[in-house]
């Protein structure tokens, strides 16, 4: 078979081609022939051979390679990627395969005809996904039909303890030969052989003795898996069970206790002493109780020696431990705590329990330099692990500090020190900060809202604007997103921003959630009429962590007789983080056919796995990267995005588009809807004549 010469080829001209060179080469002779879509790609001179172009073209360093790879080739489909260097400076990536070789009797190519282009755009596409793969947050491997390990992210690096140097090019086996013979054997021979997707937990032995969750999925090359470390997750739950059984053993404890004490309360004297005692002290710690400590506060301050500081403090997990382990353990933890608390203080100072997990201390005659010093005392005490039944807990502390002003009150002193402990732990927790005057104001507006929030809701003060989303290449109308609105009787129009945090710290969220989805509904209903629209509501975390969400929405969409595909939730990628409460909640809502809805996308930390494992539908793309499209790197995340979309699946909605330049870069992107204030600014209902826009 002889191909036919390249002059007498029929070449389709190149724009037909889509940008397809095609070339001649004879490696004895040097001879290169190549037409005119690769002297444009190769950007020639005048008065060059192709060969001339191609040798000041092709990086240095690629040049042995390539030159390697052709006069060898024993086969066609011999192919490389290899760089080119511009007058300008850039690099252009081409692609080169070798449709027809020709050997000479020694084995060597004679002749070697084939095709180029190219490919530097997909080369930086493969380059972004590859920036995508090292910033997340799972392991990423990726194994070639041999399981030999082709790709390796920075985080599984660490997680694995190994450098990529030692884990490319090798087969799996080799590096973990305990994995032979386990779960992990027959997962991988199964992803390669069925070519199905499998996710499992195993345990692998030393040398990283370690609880895995796998998942594995086939590619091209053969397999992909992305994995995380769970020894942690599984530790806690032993842990949660372990501790069950000791409180059941305190339990009985107690209860034993609680007769030896009834024995002792025999005589009269005895009965007094505990009566005057149990009025002084708290039951639990032993330490004085709040009306004792108030009461040695207010002889302190009358006396006037010195300066007087109180000293706030408050366990950081303590509603967790209580929650999670149960009150036994939670009484342990407090009384290990407070054990250690009188030894860290002087002998003028006094300290209390005020009830739940709040310790105050009073600090008589001290500087701020030296009340610091007793309170990082206190955080330090508070980080040593505790055991309880056979198990220790660890736990951390905050410390709020205030100096008693002239004319300061036991209530204004504890209080100031209370506001100081909220900043510690709004700073971040297991820390200490000092009463602030400034941040006080702050936080009584804030009180103030807090107090107004619970009527604004009975009295109807809470409604809904919504702002319509598009199909970004139809222009379509797609639906709307609800956005709560506060009509405050004084403030005027309260932003989301600021009360919906303040309704999730007072649990408010709950029945301020209910209001919204209900509203959403009975709007939606209005709406049904127009096809395929959805009305979005946003969800936050606090209203998925307690169950009967689903229930809740499933229950007003039949009432209401809405159809669930008209109705989405929207829940951002911090909710996510705590994964079992949230999925059980949106998997029940995807199943009767709620959109689900990530917000915010790419301002959080992303997992793959958790995106694989949720029933989500669509990615909405946060402002901030619609903000920064017109620059190569915004543009870089965008199109990013929009490929992991694509790989799960997912449709791409992005926010805030406020251009037609942006709208144009997005839909170039392949971004699926777009809203904004370009597209339509929320309003209320009444003044949104949605049916008429259709
Ligand atoms: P979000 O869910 O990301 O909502 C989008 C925010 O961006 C809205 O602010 C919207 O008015 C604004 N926006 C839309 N298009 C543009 C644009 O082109 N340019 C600019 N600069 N901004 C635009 P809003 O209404 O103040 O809401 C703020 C956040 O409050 C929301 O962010 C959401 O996280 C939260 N939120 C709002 N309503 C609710 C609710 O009913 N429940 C819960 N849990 N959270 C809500
Ligand atoms: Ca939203
Ligand atoms: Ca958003």
């Amino acid at each position: 078979m002889t191909p036919p010469a390249l002059a007498s080829v029929e070449i389709a001209p190149a724009a037909r081609r889509g940008g397809i060179g095609l070339y001649e080469w004879h490696p004895a002779s040097g001879l290169l022939l190549w037409d005119d879509v690769l002297a444009g790609i190769f950007a020639d001179r005048s008065g060059e051979t192709p060969m001339q172009t191609w040798c000041r073209r092709v990086h240095l360093d690629d040049q042995p390679r390539v030159l390697d790879t052709f006069s060898a080739a024993a086969r066609p489909e011999s192919e490389a990627v290899y760089r080119l260097v511009m007058d300008d400076g850039r690099i252009r990536h081409v692609l080169s395969r070798a449709t027809y070789v020709e050997h000479g009797p020694d084995g060597a190519a004679t002749k070697v005809v084939g095709v180029m282009l190219d490919v530097t755009e997909s080369q930086e596409e493969g380059a972004r996904l590859v920036d995508m793969l090292e910033s997340i947050s799972d392991g990423f491997l990726a194994f070639d039909r041999d399981l030999r390990m082709t790709y390796v992210n920075r985080t599984a690096e660490t997680v694995l303890g190994m450098p990529r140097a030692d884990l490319l090019g090798r087969v799996v086996w080799e590096v973990f030969p305990d994995a032979l013979g386990t779960k992990f054997e027959s997962m991988y021979r199964r992803v390669l052989a069925e070519r199905v997707g499998e996710s499992f937990d195993e345990y692998y032995p030393e040398p990283l003795n370690m609880w895995v969750q796998v998942n594995a999925q086939p590619s091209e090359e053969g397999m992909v898996i992305y994995f995380q470390d769970i020894t942690a997750r599984r530790a806690e739950q032993h842990e949660r069970e372990l501790l069950l059984a000791a409180e059941q053993l305190a339990c009985q404890e107690a209860q034993d206790a609680r007769l030896d004490a009834e024995r002792a309360r025999a005589t009269g004297e005895q009965v007094r002493q505990q009566l005057a005692y149990q009025a002084t002290h708290d039951g639990l710690t032993g330490l004085l109780n709040r009306s004792e400590f108030e009461r040695q506060v207010q002889l302190r301050l009358a006396a006037g020696h010195g300066p007087v500081v109180a000293l706030f403090m408050d366990l950081d997990r303590f509603k967790l431990v209580n929650d999670s382990l149960g009150h036994a353990a939670g009484d342990a933890l407090l009384v290990h705590v407070a054990r250690r608390l009188p030894r860290l203080l002087g002998p003028h100072d006094v300290v209390a329990r005020l009830g739940g997990d709040e310790f105050v201390v009073l600090l008589t005659g001290r500087d701020p330099a030296g009340a610091e010093q007793v309170a990082a005392r206190l955080l330090e005490a508070a980080r040593l692990p505790v055991l309880v039944g056979n198990s220790s807990i660890t736990t951390t502390a905050s410390v709020g500090l205030a100096t008693a002003s002239p004319g300061a009150t036991v209530q204004t002193l504890l209080r100031d020190a209370d506001v100081a402990l909220y900043r510690a732990k709004d700073a971040g927790r297991d820390r200490l900060a000092w009463f602030d005057a400034d941040a006080h104001g702050q936080l009584l507006d804030r009180i103030a809202l807090e107090a107004d929030l619970g009527s604004a809701l009975t009295s109807n003060q809470v409604g809904l604007h919504y702002q319509p989303a598009f199909d970004v290449t139809s222009l379509r109308l797609i639906g709307v997103e609800g956005l709560a609105r506060w009509r405050h009787p004084r403030r005027g129009m309260v932003r989301p921003d600021v009360f919906i945090p303040i309704a999730e710290d007072t649990g408010l969220i709950r029945p301020l959630g209910r209001h919204i989805i209900g509203l959403a509904i009975q709007q939606a209903v209005l709406w049904a009429d127009l096809p395929g629209f959805i009305v979005w509501v946003n969800v936050s975390g606090r209203q998925l962590e307690t169950p009967g969400l689903a229930d809740q929405v499933l229950g007003d969409l039949a009432a209401a007789g809405l159809a669930p595909e008209r109705f989405g939730v929207e829940v951002t990628e911090s909710v996510l983080m705590d994964e079992r409460a949230a999925s059980r909640e949106l998997t029940r809502l995807a199943a009767a056919g709620v959109s689900i809805a990530i917000d915010d996308f790419g301002t959080g930390y992303s997992s793959l796995a958790r995106l694989s494992r949720l029933p989500i539908s669509v990615l909405k793309i946060d402002r901030s990267f619609v903000n920064d499209v017109e620059t190569a790197h915004g543009r870089a995340a965008i199109d990013v995005i929009v490929q992991l979309a694509r790989i799960f699946e997912l449709a791409t909605l992005a926010e805030g588009i406020e251009t037609p330049r942006q709208l144009e870069l997005l839909r170039e992107a392949g971004c699926d809807y777009a809203s904004g204030y370009l597209l339509g600014r929320p309003a209320p209902a009444s003044e949104r004549p949605l049916v008429s826009a259709v």
